[in-house]
This record gives structure tokens, sequence and C-alpha cells, in this order.
């Protein structure tokens, strides 16, 4: 059947207030394995279908309600909010905060991406790529003894964790304040701190694993200072231009990175 023909006969079923081109619009959004569906005639009377709990009836259903089934997938949490709350016995306000801090780190996509996907668990590590057959074994690229997972790259190996004592260090020098990283933190963030920049450079310390993962060279705390500098003078230059260099939020974001500059 054609489309004028498929509107005729919608026309002569009591189809009101349309024309033929809306109707073919509509007729070509249906998929293709669709169009020769067999179907009931009496099912197709309603419209009416199942949502969870609740049945959903179009005809009858007001704005509101459709909004409500738009956002009903959406609201949904990650498999990673549910894996971090019951592996750090942390309350939703808790971990909320985990996944809100993101926003206030970095305004680069880049980095903030690169942290939603550690909070929401879909880094694809060896021992990820490994059971899907992507790469030949789950071990770790750097050292070779373990499996590959989240944990073991990010804060177990010695490597990774030769690079978090150096950092220490480093933040000792930036803050003059001692800095014992936990799992937690390393993956998290560090829930209640009021030195937004520290959260900044542990995710920077966690690209900066990542992407020498990639590459094959182990991470050292020169090229991640020499990252810190290139991130600091971009925001530097971003801030002069935009005439905000001496007012708020860069320089209450860089001070203990500005004062320390000299000794790093
Ligand atoms: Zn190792």
């Amino acid at each position: 059947m054609n489309n004028l023909d498929s509107f005729n006969s919608a026309r002569r079923e009591g189809l009101k207030n349309t024309n033929c081109l809306v109707w073919t619009g509509i007729r070509q959004a249906i998929p293709p394995e669709l169009r020769t569906l067999e179907v009931d005639v009496n099912e197709v009377m309603s419209l009416e279908f199942q949502c969870g709990e609740t049945a959903f009836n179009p005809p009858t259903s007001r704005s509101k309600y459709f909004y409500e089934l738009l956002i009903v997938k959406k609201a949904e949490v990650s498999r990673g909010f549910i894996k971090w709350k019951e592996e750090f016995r942390l309350d939703d306000v808790a971990i909320s905060k985990a996944f809100l801090n993101v926003r206030s780190s970095s305004s680069e996509t880049f980095v903030r991406s690169f942290r939603y996907k550690i909070l929401s668990d879909i880094v694809f590590t060896n021992n990820r790529l490994a059971k899907i057959g992507y790469v030949p074994n789950d071990l770790y690229t750097f050292c070779g003894i373990e499996s590959e997972t989240v944990y073991y790259l990010f804060y177990e190996c010695f490597s990774t964790r030769l690079i978090w004592n150096k950092f220490s260090s480093f933040w000792f020098l930036v803050s003059g304040k001692q800095v014992k990283l936990t799992l937690q933190d390393v993956l998290l963030g560090i829930l209640d701190t009021d030195v937004e920049l520290l959260n900044y450079f542990i995710t920077l310390v966690k690209l900066h694993i990542w992407i020498s993962r990639k590459r094959g060279v182990a991470p050292n705390l020169t090229a991640f200072k020499k990252i810190v500098k290139a991130k600091f003078r971009i925001e530097k230059y971003v801030a002069i231009k935009n005439n905000t260099y001496t007012e708020g939020k860069f320089q209450a974001r860089w001070q203990l990175y500005i004062n320390s500059s000299q000794e790093l």
C-alpha cells in the first residue's frame, strides 16, 4: 500500500485533523521491519502499553505524564553509582557529590568525560578487553604481573604507587600539607575538600596514567608536572583574554600553585 492509499484508508477509518504529508512522515518513521508486522486489530485499537508498574495510555495522558515517561530512563543511576556506593559504603548524598564535583573540577570536556568514565565504571582496562578477546591477556600493560582492573591500574600496582607517592611530595610543595590518598580518594576524588585544585590534580594524575598506558611508557612525575604547567598556562591565557585574570575564579583555583611555582 502506498502512502496516499494508506492515508485514504486511515481517513475512512476515522482519522481526522491531519494531511497526507504528516501521515507520510509518520509512516516513514516506522522502522522497515515493523511495517509488515502482522498485528491483531483489537490490540491496535488501544495505544496503551506497559511502562514499569503502570499502564500508559497516550490519548488520555497529559504532557506531564509524557515528560515523566521520557525522563524515566535518564533518571536511573549508572552502574558505577551503585558499584562505588556499595564498595566504599557511601550514602546517596556522598556518592552524588562525587558526580557533581566533576563539573567544578575542570572546564575541559575531555578531562570531565574521563572522570565520568571512571565514575560510571566504563573504563576499558585489559581486564575487560581480554574478556571480549580484544587483547591476548588481561595483564597490566606496565608490569605484566597482575590483572589490569581499575583498582590495579590506578592504585595498586607498584608502578602506580610510585607516581602517587611522588605526587604526594609534589602536593606538599604546592600546599604545605601532607596528603595520604586512599583508593576511594583516587577513584572518586576527595569528597569533602575545599581545595578544588587537589581533586583536579588527582584527575590529571589518573589521566596521565591512562595516557601513559596507551603509549606503553611508565607514568612519571616530570611528565605530570609538565601537564600541570601546560594546563595552568592555558587557563591563565583564557583568563587574561576574558579579563578575569585578577578577579575571583582563576586566582582562587590556582592560588596555591601560583604561590609555590618558583619551587616546583
Ligand atoms: Zn603491577
